[in-house]
């Protein structure tokens, strides 16, 4: 079971991911891990939550720090909008994987 990173709803099933890059050499230290743990980030109004992955994890492979999971198209939606418009630096990328 997840909670939406957007609505905080409880849900099972199909996930909609966000993948995202720290921003900066000093900041992807922050996400270095064995083990992925929960992780908070603050924009103007909002506080979302999301998961730094491990070093092994496929996301990992790719360059990417941590995943947000969403419980619809339309919470990822709004969240990558409330991201981007709000703190458009506070991520190197934020992309979302099918
Ligand atoms: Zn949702």
């Amino acid at each position: 079971m997840m909670k939406c990173v957007w609505c905080e709803k409880t849900f099972e099933g199909k996930v909609f991911p966000v993948v995202a890059k720290a921003k900066g050499k000093k900041e992807k230290q922050k996400y270095v891990s064995d083990e992925p743990f929960g992780l908070e980030v603050t924009v103007p109004g909002f506080k979302f939550k999301g998961i730094a992955v491990s070093e092994d994890s496929p996301f990992k492979k790719n360059g990417y720090d941590m995943v947000f999971c969403a419980c619809s198209e339309k919470c990822r939606e709004n969240f990558m909008i409330a991201v981007k418009t709000r703190r458009k630096s506070i991520f190197d990328l934020l992309k979302s994987l099918k």
